[in-house]
C-alpha cells in the first residue's frame, strides 16, 4: 500500500503541480507565527475567509503572536470576524502564544494538544508547516480519499504509516495535494469520471464497470 501512496502522490503532483503550502499572506511579519495563526483560523471555515482575517490583522499591524497576544480581545474579535468562531479562536491563539513563546525550540505535540481548541490536525499542521517537523497531517479529505481509494476504512494510525516519509517536501505536498483532490474531485459526490486517480482507485474503477 505504501508504494501505492507514492504513485498517488506523483499522479496528483503531475495533475495539480506543487501546492507550495503554507501560503503566506503577510508581506512583512513573522512567517512561523502566520502559519500558526492561519492553522487556527482555518478551523471550520474556508481559506478565503482566513485570508480576509489575516489581511485585517496585517492592516492593524498585528503580524506576530506577541502583538496578537497584547491586543485586546474585543479588537481581535472585530478583526477576525471573517474567520468565524472568533471568540474561541482568540482564546486558542492567546493560549498558543504561551506555549510557543514560553519555551525555546519546537513545541511538543502534547503541549500543542493541551491548548484549548487545538486538535491533532491543527497540532500537526503547526509542527509540519511552521516548524518543519516531519509528521503526517490527517484530515477529513485524507480519510475520505483513503476509504474510497482502497475500498476500506483505515485507522488514523494506519494512514500515518501509509503516508509517512522523512522528506518534508513529500509530507507537505501530499497533504496539500490530497486536499486539492478533495476539493476538485473527491467531493461528497465524487467526480470520478475526470479524476486523475480513476484507473487505480477502488471506487473510481468500479464505477466504470
Ligand atoms: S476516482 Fe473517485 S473516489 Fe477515487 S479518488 Fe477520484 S474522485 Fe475519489
Amino acid at each position: 500500500m505504501k508504494s501505492e501512496a507514492y504513485r498517488v502522490f506523483l499522479k496528483l503532483l503531475c495533475r495539480f503541480g506543487p501546492q507550495r503550502w503554507w501560503p503566506g499572506i503577510w508581506e512583512r511579519g513573522n512567517f512561523r507565527d502566520e502559519v500558526i495563526v492561519g492553522a487556527v483560523l482555518t478551523q471550520g471555515t474556508n481559506w478565503k475567509n482566513v485570508e480576509r482575517a489575516l489581511r485585517n490583522l496585517e492592516g492593524a499591524g498585528i503580524t506576530d503572536l506577541y502583538r496578537l497576544y497584547r491586543t485586546p480581545e474585543g479588537e481581535l474579535h472585530e478583526l477576525l470576524k471573517p474567520a468565524v468562531y472568533v471568540k474561541r479562536k482568540v482564546r486558542t491563539l492567546k493560549e498558543l502564544y504561551g506555549v510557543v513563546y514560553g519555551r525555546d525550540g519546537v513545541p511538543r505535540r502534547e503541549e500543542l494538544l493541551s491548548v484549548h481548541g487545538i486538535g491533532e490536525e491543527t497540532a500537526d499542521v503547526i509542527l509540519l508547516y511552521a516548524y518543519d517537523v516531519p509528521v503526517v497531517v490527517i484530515d477529513a479529505y485524507t480519510r475520505r480519499w483513503a476509504e474510497r481509494y482502497f475500498g476500506k476504512r483505515l485507522k488514523d494510525t494506519d494512514l500515518r504509516e501509509l503516508l509517512y516519509d522523512r522528506d518534508l517536501f513529500y509530507l507537505k505536498e501530499v497533504h496539500a495535494l490530497l486536499d486539492e483532490l478533495g476539493k476538485r474531485y473527491c467531493q461528497k459526490e465524487p467526480k470520478c469520471e475526470t479524476c486523475p486517480l480513476k484507473s487505480t482507485c477502488f471506487t473510481g474503477a468500479s464505477k466504470g464497470k
